[in-house]
C-alpha cells in the first residue's frame, strides 16, 4: 500500500483525543459503558474486560452477565444487571464477546442498541455482516488474527501474511471499525488511512489481555470518540500500560496488571 494509506498516532494526538472530566461533568455525562462478558467457564474475561472498562475514561460501568458476584469481589464499583442489556438502564456504548463462549442470546439485542458496540472475542463467531451493516450507531471489531480469519473464511496464516489486506478487507465487508489484534496492532475503517499502533510489546502475548483492550476500548467508545479514535487510543494506552508492567528490562506479566497500569499509561501521555 502507499504511505499515505497508512498512519500512526503520535503521543500528542493521543493526549489531545483523552477524555478528561470538566467542572461539569457528572458520571453520567462522562459516559456509561456496558460490558456484556464472561460464562460460568470463562469467569475471569468478565473480571478483566471490566477493569479495562473502568480505567478507559468513561464515569461508570455496567456488567450484565452470569459473572456479576465475581465481578463485584473485585470492582464493587461496577452496577451489575441480572437481566438482558435492554432492561440494563441506559449506556452509551456496550462491549460484547470477551469469554462469553456460546452463551450469544445478548448479542442481537445489544447490536439493536443505537450506540456505538464494540464486539470482541466470542461474539465474533455469531455476528453476521448483514447485522453490522444494518447498525444505526457504529460497531468496532476487534478480532485477533484466527479470529480475523474464521471472520474471513480463510487460514490464520494467511491472515498473518496478509494483515493490512485483511483489516481493510474486513472493514469493507462489515461496513464497521476492524482492530487487528497482534504484534503490530491495526484499525482500519471502511475507508481512510490505516492506523498503526506504535507502543505494544510481544509480553501482551499472554491470556486475558484481550479481554482488558475490549473493556478500555469500550469505555473511551462511551465518553465519545469515534470508533476509530477509541480504537487505536486504547490500543496506544493497552500498549504503554504493558510496557510499564513488564518493566524497562521486560518480565512476564499478567492481564491484571495490564489493567493496574493503565492509569500510569494516562499520566505518561499527558
Ligand atoms: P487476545 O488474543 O484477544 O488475548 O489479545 C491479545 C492482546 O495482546 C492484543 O492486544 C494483542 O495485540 C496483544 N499481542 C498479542 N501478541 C502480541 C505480540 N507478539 N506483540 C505485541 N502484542 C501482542
Ligand atoms: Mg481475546
Amino acid at each position: 500500500p502507499e504511505e499515505a494509506d497508512v498512519e500512526a498516532l503520535q503521543h500528542a494526538d493521543v493526549a489531545d483525543l483523552l477524555p478528561r472530566p470538566t467542572a461539569e461533568s457528572d458520571k453520567y455525562r462522562r459516559g456509561v459503558v456496558g460490558v456484556v462478558a464472561g460464562s460460568a467457564r470463562y469467569p475471569g474475561a468478565a473480571v478483566l474486560a471490566v477493569a479495562g472498562a473502568l480505567r478507559g475514561g468513561a464515569g461508570a460501568v455496567r456488567y450484565v452477565g452470569p459473572a456479576a458476584d465475581k465481578v463485584l469481589a473485585h470492582f464493587p464499583e461496577t452496577l451489575v444487571h441480572p437481566g438482558p442489556p435492554d432492561k440494563a438502564g441506559r449506556v452509551q456504548s456496550w462491549v460484547i464477546g470477551p469469554g462469553i463462549g456460546d452463551e450469544s442470546d445478548a448479542l442481537a439485542e445489544v447490536l439493536a442498541a443505537d450506540v456505538p458496540v464494540l464486539v470482541d472475542a466470542d461474539g465474533l463467531r455469531f455476528l453476521t455482516p448483514r447485522q453490522v451493516r444494518e447498525r444505526t450507531a457504529e460497531t468496532l471489531l476487534t478480532p485477533h488474527a484466527g479470529e480475523a480469519a474464521a471472520l474471513l473464511g480463510r487460514g490464520r496464516d494467511e491472515v498473518e501474511a496478509a494483515r493490512m489486506e485483511s483489516v481493510r478487507e474486513l472493514a469493507a465487508q462489515y461496513a464497521a471499525t476492524v482492530l487487528l489484534k497482534g504484534s503490530t496492532t491495526l484499525v482500519a475503517g471502511a475507508d481512510g488511512p490505516v492506523r498503526v499502533n506504535p507502543t505494544g510489546t510481544s509480553w501482551l502475548a499472554t491470556a486475558g489481555s484481550g479481554d482488558v483492550l475490549s473493556g478500555v476500548t469500550g469505555s473511551l467508545l462511551a465518553a465519545g470518540l469515534t470508533a476509530r479514535d477509541a480504537g487505536s487510543v486504547g490500543a496506544y494506552l493497552h500498549g504503554l500500560a504493558a510496557r510499564r508492567a513488564a518493566g524497562p528490562g521486560g518480565a512476564p506479566i499478567l492481564a491484571s496488571e495490564v489493567a493496574d497500569h493503565l492509569g500510569a499509561a494516562w499520566r505518561n501521555v499527558t
